[in-house]
């Protein structure tokens, strides 16, 4: 990278592990150094070396409405000036949990977080206390964060970097979860037992790349939890507010059991959220047995700019906007790839979407895991040379945002079509 970004890096690898505080960042999967990002504004991000590129990571979901959007600006500075943390209830929070309530179909409360991760432990926490029974259904390739009994054959990172099962997680705790092919019905039916607590699935997969579900796979999954007694956990971290106001709930039209939340409802801040019927939240301390607290849960710096996010998008013309300027790109790329004759598959689903270097359609993570990671990392970097800056990994999500202008996108693609036909050169020789 650049002359201050590569100093800065050095610096980081001396105090930090990998140099980074969240793996994916460091650039191990495509090879390099990471730029280091100094501001961004709109669709642009800026780095130590004043390089300017079309970003198309968003902060890995949050920043739907673009980097500094003016509102959430001045929510956020205005909540700063009143204090950043009370640990004693807010208003605020009670506006940002009604919001989501009323935009999620099967959440009548819901506890605020910290993080995703907090959010899908607590998930599961409470399916466990609601059922009294200990065993999780998960996908392989699925990602829900760090949470011990969820690194069994995880996306994300943790795919990325083969350690798809985590050291330091003991055997007690991953013999509890069972890990299946995602869009595969009848392995699940297998795992099933009426021992198992819950199944919890992204409903549209985000973490080993985007892979959309098979039509009637999350409908099969609430008729299978239906019939065993077992609970549904949308993860919808990623998805939530991204491809459809209410979420994948709303856009599949499944209602899960418990949703979990994250990203976007923080507008980039720390948060996250898990909830549901008032009748399962009632298990939830201090009504019920199952503990759950945090210090700086409902964060009102957080919350402001969680509340200036979702009332924007609540109020516009957003997502109709995403999936048209989304759908262009989706187009141009494929386009591109059959004019150079460059086989990949693009995965999308609204403004959420993955260039696997794969010449057969992307269903599952043995399928994202066969793309070509050389082609993946070259398409990489020649991308970020060209001034856009995608997810450094094959097994990653990119998103565009309400800033991304009509411009951007057919910027994009003039940019694709110029790097596939290197690459189709490249390899061709
Ligand atoms: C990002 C993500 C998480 C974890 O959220 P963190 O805030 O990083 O802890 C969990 N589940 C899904 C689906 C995600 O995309």
């Amino acid at each position: 990278m650049g002359k201050n970004s590569d100093a800065f890096f050095q610096r980081a690898q001396v105090v930090i592990p990998g140099g980074v505080n969240s793996p994916v960042r460091a650039f191990k999967g495509v090879g390099g150094t990471p730029p280091f990002i100094e501001q961004a504004q709109g669709s642009r991000i800026f780095d130590a070396d004043n390089l300017q590129y079309i970003d198309c990571v968003g902060s890995w979901g949050p920043m739907i409405l673009g980097h500094g959007h003016r509102y959430v600006v001045e929510a956020v500075k205005k909540a700063a000036t009143r204090g950043f943390s009370f640990g004693a209830p807010t208003l605020g929070e009670v506006e940002l949990a009604e919001m989501i309530a009323a935009a999620v179909p099967s959440i009548e409360m819901l506890r605020l977080v910290n993080s995703g991760t907090e959010a899908t432990m607590s998930a599961l926490r409470l399916a466990r206390a609601a059922t009294g029974r200990a065993k999780i259904i998960k996908f392989d390739g699925g990602y829900h964060g760090h949470v011990d009994s969820l690194l069994v054959k995880a996306g994300s990172g943790a795919a990325t970097f083969n350690v798809p099962d985590s050291a330091g997680v003991p055997k007690a705790v991953t013999e509890l979860t069972i890990s299946v092919p995602y869009n595969d019905l009848e392995a699940v039916r297998e795992a099933m037992s009426d021992e198992v607590a819950a199944v919890i699935v992204e409903p549209v997969a985000g973490n080993m790349g985007c892979v959309p579900p098979a039509e009637g796979f999350l409908q099969g999954l609430r008729e299978i939890c239906d019939d065993s007694g077992a609970l549904l956990i949308f993860d919808e971290v990623m998805t939530g507010f991204r491809v459809a106001y209410g979420g994948a709930q709303t856009l599949y039209d499944v209602r899960p059991d418990i949703t979990t939340l994250g990203k976007i409802i923080g507008g980039g801040m720390p948060i996250g959220a898990y909830g549901a019927s008032s009748s399962l939240m009632d298990y939830v301390s201090p009504v019920g047995p199952m503990y759950q607290a945090g210090t700086l849960s409902g964060n009102p710096v957080a919350v402001a700019s969680g509340r200036a996010t979702l009332s924007v998008l609540k109020n516009s013309s957003i997502y109709a906007d995403l999936e048209e300027r989304s759908a262009e790109f989706e187009e141009g790329v494929r386009a591109a790839a059959e004019k150079h004759a460059v086989p990949l598959t693009i995965n999308r689903v609204g403004s959420m979407w993955t260039i696997f270097f794969a010449e057969r359609p992307v269903t599952d993570f043995v399928s994202a895991d066969k793309s070509n990671r050389e082609k993946f990392a070259r398409f990489f970097h020649l991308m970020l040379g060209e001034g856009v800056y995608l997810p450094p990994s094959q097994l990653e999500a990119a998103f565009f945002s309400a800033a991304h202008a009509k411009k951007d996108v057919s910027q994009m693609i003039e940019r694709v079509d110029r790097v596939l036909k290197k690459i189709a050169w490249e390899y061709e020789k």
